[in-house]
């Protein structure tokens, strides 16, 4: 096929094009690591997000998709055959982790009205210019918690597990679980138009949670996202309302659980916050408003919060409806608040930016969101990379160590004094893989 199309162009062209398409089929961008490929990378140093230190300088030898061995010192030598990668300056970290995305997700354009448009394959075909962004911001993990886009993140994670686009690892919730008429059922629109079966993740009554729990696993969800309270983007009322009832709530907790999936629970409002995590939900999701015995009940319980406050200037609120403006702007700033409290008592945080409701690939800004409410940086960043695999139960990443993944990303600056370092990355590599390099 390229003969042919290299024989209709002159000699010349022939020759510069002959050249560009030997650099685009050789680019070693997206290099394919394979189990006896062996790498070094040499670097300023490394964080250890455990110690909250920096480790100078670094040398870090990855075989196959795993970090083999983490040697602090310049001096080390590299196995013979070894492709060896100089980051100068740079310092390593471990690729961050994003419990809370919506990649196929985006307010853009007639967004309100999309899904009564557009089909799973537009939202997973939307994923994937996502997906890749995010990847390239330094998210090697993220978790899809579900957007009316049916199994478009499960086939967003098996195209990046092929190797057929590049993201991150994705833990897809596929539909999210809701009351008929609430937050993540599709609301705003006439009667007989997107109604919701259990299968669509609208579900009332024990009966139906059962099925929409066991339908999103069935279908390749790894995590369940249970809409226990209103929300800002839907058209039901009051936004912090509960929603779903303890029976409700307790039978999707256990049926989640008993399939080893873990569940989260999106929830602004003060009781049905309470009612998440006295069901045993894994994270509350935003905890806008938080009082002091939701406080209390989040230490008790041991549960993850996962607050997204997203970064000033990004969120566009005239692209919301009025009703939809009007919920904006009574939680946002209440959620700061509770925020605040909720770190000064030391609850569980794993970080999770709700990107989509902005602009994808931003997702590192809400580091200095946190650390400016009051989270000392070790902790902001602890809580996109340990706690972060914590709450998702993967023990194979979230720091760097021998036997790990080789997820892992490199920045300019020391991210312990300013967490803004993530904000411009200059390294990527997902097991491995380097998808981004100086
Ligand atoms: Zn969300």
């Amino acid at each position: 096929m390229f003969q042919g199309l290299l024989g209709e162009l002159t000699m010349k062209t022939r020759v510069v094009a002959g050249i560009a398409l030997f650099i685009i089929l050789t680019s070693s961008v997206t290099a394919i690591a394979r189990a006896d490929d062996v790498t070094v990378l040499r670097a300023a140093g490394y964080l250890n997000v455990v110690d909250g230190t920096i480790v100078r300088p670094a040398t870090l030898v990855i075989q196959g998709d795993r970090i083999r061995a983490v040697h602090s010192g310049a001096g080390t030598t590299a196995p013979a055959g070894a492709t060896e990668i100089d980051l100068a300056d740079l310092i390593l970290a471990p690729g961050l982790i994003d419990v809370h995305t919506h990649l196929t997700y985006e307010i853009s354009g007639d967004w309100t009205n999309r899904f009564v448009r557009e089909t799973e394959a537009d939202a997973a075909l939307r994923g994937a210019k996502n997906a890749r962004r995010t990847l390239l911001a330094g998210f090697t993990t993220i978790r899809e918690l579900g957007a009316f886009a049916g199994g478009a993140d499960v086939a967003l994670m098996h195209a990046i597990e092929r190797g057929d686009i590049i993201g991150p690892r994705i833990i897809p919730a596929r539909q999210s679980i809701s009351i008929t008429g609430g937050h993540c059922d599709t609301t705003g629109f006439a009667p007989g138009v997107l109604e919701g079966r259990p299968e669509d993740g609208t579900a009332d009554g024990v009966d139906e949670v059962l099925k929409a729990v066991r339908y999103q696993i069935k279908h390749g969800a790894k995590v369940i996202k249970i809409c226990a309270t209103a929300g800002v983007l839907s058209f039901e009322g009051p936004v912090g309302a509960p929603q779903y009832s303890m029976a409700e709530l307790e039978a999707a907790v256990a049926e989640a659980h008993r399939h080893g999936v873990k569940i989260a629970a999106h929830a602004h409002g003060t009781e049905g916050i309470k009612m998440a995590i006295r069901a045993g939900i894994d994270s509350v999701e935003h905890g806008s408003l938080l009082d002091d015995e939701a406080i209390e009940l989040l230490l008790e319980y041991d549960t993850y919060l996962v607050t997204n406050i997203y970064p000033p200037g990004v969120f566009n609120y005239d692209a919301l409806p009025p009703l939809l403006r009007a919920k904006a702007e009574y939680v946002f700033p209440r959620r700061e608040e509770s925020f605040r409290r909720a770190v000064a008592a030391g609850v569980k945080m794993a970080y999770g930016t709700d990107a989509g409701v902005y602009e994808h690939g931003l997702n590192a800004q809400q580091l200095a969101v946190r650390v400016g409410l009051g989270m000392a940086p070790a902790d902001a960043i602890r809580s996109a990379t340990t706690g972060a695999a914590d709450l998702l139960g993967v023990e194979d990443r979230g720091r760097i160590a021998a036997g790990l993944l080789a997820d892992l990303i490199a920045v300019a600056g020391d991210p312990l004094a300013d967490v803004k370092a993530f904000e411009d990355v200059r390294f990527v590599m997902k097991g491995g893989e380097i998808h981004l390099r100086p």
